[in-house]
């Protein structure tokens, strides 16, 4: 970058990858970004970055970013102006009004215009089918916490990871997935932190680890359950702690009758000694914090697995103090802050129930509107009622569930039945060549507002660049849509931050939240007033809830195991160098040097039965589907377990995975279904 010469400006922002949220310097040079910093010393990331955040920025000046709205015509997208696309989205939009029109709204995007695309649905379109991505990430985590402690996100601050005394990291591959955050994980086994994996795959943090415990995929609730045996056969428990802060405790502990150690260990595939040395270690070495991540939440029992991890930090007293809690690792750049800001069927900012009426009416007050009351669906629930002639417009924000949803072959259906379906996006992505309608939308360089990252900190994000051609900011796109709609005063908005005052005004948890008070590192919510602090730790005096809630819990298997037909399980996930459905990072040369292609990774001992070489063409098939990619003989897959990412288009490996919902959080089961391979004939 620097052949283009020194930056005259430097604009400070936030990377827009994974959720820690790191901040970074834009080096700036005639509307060009130059250089990328991690800026030194700011929390979270004191200056540095992942391979992604400092060379991945490529895909901001992509020569494939949409630069003009697009609109179907004689079957092909063809250019348009914004009065022609607008007129187009405004006038189907305005025949569609109610449970028949759906919106998925964008992790990627701001607070401020997550805010606005869950008030045009409920406002404007008078429905709550309004959701996102976090249904295929985080919807266990949200569920299970609020069950056990009243709200559902990171108990604690990635900085306090640095001083635990012992980290268990059960179902995160934190290197590849959080790398900035796997530094203070590294950092607190230096200062003498245990560290516990718990993991199917081997991961790079096993180099780490006093214990690795290689449990067999979707076996985490007999797992953690045998854990919380010992400890109480042991007396390693906080009495204390138990009897003050929590309830339910009697029930738990009558359930643990029926768990033996023997069980869990055949069922779990990890021996008993090593369960007993995990169990002694986490509850010894206190203060113990918890990370997880999409493979503790990505299950049909996703939410059974989040409140065994609360019934073991509860019962060992690893709540409410520094550098303890449970950590669970959001995915996107700002997941968290689509959740906080009601881009949720069920609930309006702040968590505030669709369903109460004071919460509601608090938001009526404010629109000027009466709003719907009864829940939305789910994301996977609309692509189901698109096939069941329920839903029929589609609005999808910034996302591309054609390569990230599970049973992908039932998605793409979804998208050519729709009868209308409008994608804002920042390239022509496999979900938006579906699309009647096509709006560019500007990047996270191009625009103002804030993120809010996994440890719930609210960050600002600063226009650094100039959009290409004629494409537009997200909250401008859904303003003006609003606004034609006919609700000009409630999307009148010159600037974002006045976009935050609304928030602000209306969400308890942001009620101190305003840009100038987030000029600098950010403030964690919750942050109810002007003269808060924000808060590092959760749940210091008492729990949301009041007492914090014991669950007594049995084992359920996978919706789907191997058999005859299918011997192998798939389990997915990332790799560091490319992020989600690789949108963005496939767009990036030297991320595509790096890695650019998919590789199913073998245990060499099932290729030699299978007479799969390294680098041979092999064919995965599920019961939904079947794709084809180069073998990766490798000792990280256990005998029996297969990986694959879903970062290659090319290889769309969710046509494989299984859409079994967990009954709670609806969140699929993409860590676990099973498949055949074999030695793929041809080319
Ligand atoms: Fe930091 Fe995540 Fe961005 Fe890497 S991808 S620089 S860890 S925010």
């Amino acid at each position: 970058a620097e052949r283009w010469g020194r930056p005259e400006e430097t604009v400070t922002t936030v990377c827009p990858f994974c959720g820690v949220g790191c901040v970074m310097d834009l080096g700036v040079l005639d509307g060009h970004i130059v250089t990328i910093r991690g800026k030194r010393g700011e929390t979270p990331n004191r200056g540095q970055l992942c391979v992604k955040g400092r060379f991945g920025l490529d895909f901001v000046e992509s020569r494939e970013r949409l630069k003009t709205p697009l609109i179907r015509k004689g079957g092909e997208l063809v250019p348009a102006t914004w009065e022609e696309a607008l007129s187009v989205v405004v006038e189907r939009f305005s025949r569609a009004k109610g449970d028949r029109f759906a919106l998925l709204s964008s992790a990627k995007c701001t607070n401020e215009e997550n805010y606005l695309a869950q008030k045009l649905a409920r406002l404007v379109m008078e429905t709550n089918n309004v959701d996102h991505c976090a249904r295929l990430c985080h919807a266990s985590t949200v569920a299970a916490l609020a069950t056990a402690f009243g709200s559902g996100a990171m108990t604690n601050s990635i900085e306090e990871l640095a001083d635990a005394g012992c980290i268990l990291i059960i179902g995160s591959n934190t290197t590849e997935q959080h790398p900035v955050i796997a530094l203070r994980i590294k950092e607190a086994k230096r200062r003498g932190a245990k560290i516990i994996v718990a993991n199917p795959r081997w991961i790079e943090l096993c180099k780490f680890a006093d214990v690795w415990l290689r449990q067999t995929p979707g076996t985490d609730v007999p797992l953690v359950l045998a854990l919380c045996k010992v400890i109480l056969e042991e007396g390693l428990l906080d009495e204390e702690f138990i009897g003050e802060r929590c309830e339910g405790f009697e029930e738990f502990r009558e359930s643990l009758a029926g768990v033996t150690l023997e069980e869990a260990a055949a069922i779990t595939g990890v021996e008993v000694g090593l369960i007993e040395e995990a169990a002694r270690i986490y509850a010894s070495n206190g203060p113990s914090s918890i990370v997880y991540s999409m493979g503790i939440t990505q299950h049909s029992h996703g939410t059974e697995n989040i409140l065994a991890l609360a019934d073991l930090a509860m019962m060992t007293g690893n709540l409410g103090k520094p550098s303890s809690g449970i950590n669970p690792l959001r995915g996107q750049n700002n997941v968290q802050g689509a959740c906080d800001m009601g881009a949720l069927p069920n609930v309006l900012p702040g968590y505030q129930a669709v369903t109460n009426d004071d919460l509601r009416r608090k938001f009526e007050a404010r629109w000027d509107r009466e709003l719907p009351k009864r829940p939305g669906l789910t994301l996977m629930e609309i692509f189901n009622a698109i096939h069941a002639g329920g839903v029929d417009v589609l609005y999808i924000i910034g996302e591309n569930p054609q390569i990230s949803d599970p049973d992908s072959t039932h998605v793409v259906e979804a998208l050519e039945k729709v009868d209308f379906l409008v994608v804002q996006e920042i390239f022509l992505s496999e979900t938006a060549m579906h699309a009647d309608v096509v709006l560019p939308a500007a990047s996270f360089a191009e625009k103002d507002g804030t993120f809010t990252n996994t440890e719930r900190r609210v960050q600002r994000v600063r226009r650094a660049v100039p959009p290409p051609g004629e494409a537009r900011p997200d909250w401008r796109i859904i303003s003006e849509i609003g606004r034609r709609m006919g609700y000009p005063d409630q999307f009148s908005y010159s600037h974002p931050s006045e976009i935050m005052e609304e928030i602000a005004s209306l969400t308890p948890s942001y009620g101190g939240i305003s840009y100038e008070r987030i000029a600098g590192a950010g403030l964690q919510w919750p942050c109810p007033g002007p003269d808060h602090p924000g808060t590092r730790y959760l749940h210091k005096d008492g729990f949301t809830r009041g007492k914090g809630l014991f669950t007594p819990l049995s084992y359920r298997p996978s919706a789907e195991l191997p058999d005859g037909d299918y011997p192998f399980i798939l389990t997915t996930g990332r790799v560091l160098c490319h992020f989600h459905t690789g949108t963005m990072t496939r767009k990036v040369a030297g991320l595509n040097y790096l890695r650019g292609e998919e590789l199913v990774e073998i245990n060499p001992g099932d290729g030699e039965v299978l007479g799969i070489g390294d680098g041979d063409l092999v064919e995965v098939s599920s019961r939904r589907g079947k794709v084809r990619a180069k073998a990766r003989l490798t000792e990280k897959s256990s005998p029996g377990v297969v990986f694959m990412t879903f970062h290659f288009a090319e290889t769309p490996t969710n046509v494989l995975t299984n859409p079994a919902l967990d009954p709670v959080a609806k969140i699929p089961e993409l860590k676990v279904c099973a498949v055949s391979l074999s030695k793929a004939v041809g080319d």
